[in-house]
C-alpha cells in the first residue's frame, strides 16, 4: 500500500514537472473542492498552502502599493524592484480573493491577481473555461455572483494543471470541450497514474482544428493552429464581445514567464501573437495571467519585445565564437564547461542589449531576461524555424 502511494506521488510529481516552474512562480493551490482530491495538496502538502498564501499576498501588497503611488516598489530581501505602471492591475478584494468583471454582453472575467480566466452566460447555461486552482472554489461563488444558470459547459485552453487542475469542482455532467491534443495529453496522464482522480476529467468533446460553439444565444470559436505553448493550446474567441482568450502567450503589462513562458514550439510561440493580431478583431484578451487583462497594444508590445529578442539573440549568437571562448577555458577537454561558459556569454550579450529598452517598460525585465536569451539564442542554434527567422532579420 504504501509503496503504491509512493508510486503514484512520483508519478503525479512526473506529470507535474512541466508546469512546475509557473506554479513556483505563480503560487502554488490549496483549493478544497470536496468533490475530488486536490493533485497540488497531495503533491505538495501543507507547503503549497503556504507558498500560495505568501505569492497572492505578495500580488495583493504590491496592487495595494500602486494604488497608494504613482510607481510602486516591491522589496525582496536586499534588492529593490520597480513595477512599471503597464504592470499594474485593479484591487483583487481582500474578502472574496478574487474579482469578477463583465468584458462583454453576458461575458466575465475573473481573477485572483496571479490567474484569469472567463466565462459566459448564455440564454441554456454557462460556458465555463479552464479552472485554475489558485481560484478554485472561489470561481463558482463568482459565477453565482452574476447568474443562477447551471454550468452547462467547460472549455480547456490547454493541458496544464495550473489553468486546468480545479475542473473537478464542475458537475460531472458537464460537457468538457478541448482540441484532440489536449485530450490525447490527459488521457496519456490518465494511462499512467495509479490516482486517476488526482488528473482533470478527460474532455467529452474534441476537434482536430476548429470549433464554433453555439449555446443558446451566445457563440464561441475556438481555433488551433498547431503547437505554440503547448500541443493543443487554442484560441477561444467570442466574436459578438470582440473578446480573445488565449493562455501563457501574452502576458498583458509583463514580460513572458521564463523560457518564453516554457513554450514547447519557440515558433509557434511568436507565430501566435501574429495570429492574435491579424485573424481575430479583439479589443481585449484574457490571457490567463497576473494583474490585469490585455487589450490590442498589449499584444503588439510583446510581439515588439519577442522581435527585440530575436535580434538580440541573433547578435549575440553571431558575435560569440567558440573558438573564442575555448581559448578562454584551455580547449576543448571539457565540453560542458566549455558550453556553459559559451551559454552564459551568449546570455550575458543578449540580456545587455535587451534590458535598457524592457527593464522600464514592462514588469520583470531583470527576472527572466536571461531565461528568454536561453530560450531564443539555444532556439537559434538548432531550430531550423527560428534560424531561418534570425537570417530574415539580418
Ligand atoms: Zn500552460
Amino acid at each position: 500500500m504504501q509503496n503504491a502511494k509512493s508510486l503514484g506521488l512520483m508519478i503525479i510529481l512526473t506529470i507535474s514537472l512541466a508546469v512546475l516552474p509557473m506554479l513556483l512562480h505563480d503560487g502554488l493551490t490549496s483549493v478544497k473542492t470536496g468533490m475530488r482530491p486536490n493533485l497540488f495538496e497531495y503533491v505538495y502538502g501543507e507547503q503549497a498552502k503556504s507558498a500560495e498564501e505568501v505569492y497572492l499576498k505578495s500580488v495583493s501588497e504590491v496592487q495595494q502599493q500602486s494604488d497608494n503611488r504613482n510607481s510602486s516598489v516591491t522589496t525582496t530581501n536586499n534588492t529593490t524592484t520597480q513595477v512599471p505602471n503597464a504592470a499594474k492591475g485593479p484591487t483583487i478584494p481582500t474578502d472574496k480573493g478574487y474579482l469578477v468583471q463583465e468584458i462583454g454582453e453576458d461575458l466575465y472575467s475573473v481573477s485572483d491577481g496571479s490567474y484569469n480566466t472567463m466565462f459566459m452566460v448564455t440564454d441554456e447555461g454557462v460556458i465555463a473555461i479552464d479552472a485554475p486552482p489558485t481560484l478554485g472554489a472561489k470561481y463558482l461563488k463568482a459565477i453565482a455572483e452574476v447568474t443562477n444558470k447551471p454550468i452547462t459547459h467547460l472549455i480547456y485552453s490547454h493541458a496544464h494543471l495550473d489553468h486546468i487542475g480545479a475542473a473537478g469542482i464542475f458537475p460531472d455532467n458537464v460537457t468538457i470541450v478541448a482540441q484532440q491534443e489536449t485530450e490525447d495529453e490527459l488521457q496519456r496522464a490518465m494511462s499512467i497514474a495509479t490516482n486517476t482522480s488526482a488528473i482533470p476529467p478527460v474532455p467529452t468533446m474534441t476537434f482536430p482544428k476548429n470549433m464554433t460553439m453555439q449555446v443558446g444565444n451566445q457563440t464561441l470559436e475556438l481555433d488551433y493552429y498547431g503547437n505554440n505553448h503547448l500541443p493543443g493550446n487554442i484560441f477561444i474567441y467570442a466574436p459578438n464581445q470582440r473578446v480573445l482568450m488565449l493562455v501563457d502567450i501574452v502576458f498583458p503589462g509583463w514580460i513572458p514567464f521564463a523560457y518564453l513562458a516554457i513554450a514547447k514550439d519557440t515558433a509557434g510561440f511568436i507565430q501566435a501573437h501574429d495570429i492574435a493580431l491579424n485573424n481575430y478583431d479583439f479589443n481585449t484578451i484574457v490571457a490567463g495571467h497576473l494583474t490585469r487583462l490585455g487589450t490590442r497594444a498589449d499584444v503588439e508590445v510583446q510581439r515588439e519585445f519577442v522581435t527585440d529578442l530575436e535580434k538580440a539573440a541573433a547578435d549575440a549568437n553571431q558575435n560569440v565564437t567558440f573558438s573564442g571562448i575555448a581559448n578562454q577555458v584551455g580547449g576543448f577537454d571539457n565540453p560542458w564547461l566549455l558550453f556553459r561558459e559559451y551559454i552564459d556569454t551568449i546570455n550575458k550579450q543578449c540580456e545587455d542589449e535587451m534590458l535598457p529598452k524592457w527593464e522600464n517598460r514592462l514588469g520583470g525585465a531583470e527576472s527572466f531576461m536571461l531565461m528568454h536569451c536561453f530560450t531564443m539564442t539555444q532556439s537559434g542554434r538548432v531550430d531550423p524555424t527560428i534560424r531561418a527567422l534570425f537570417q530574415d532579420g539580418s
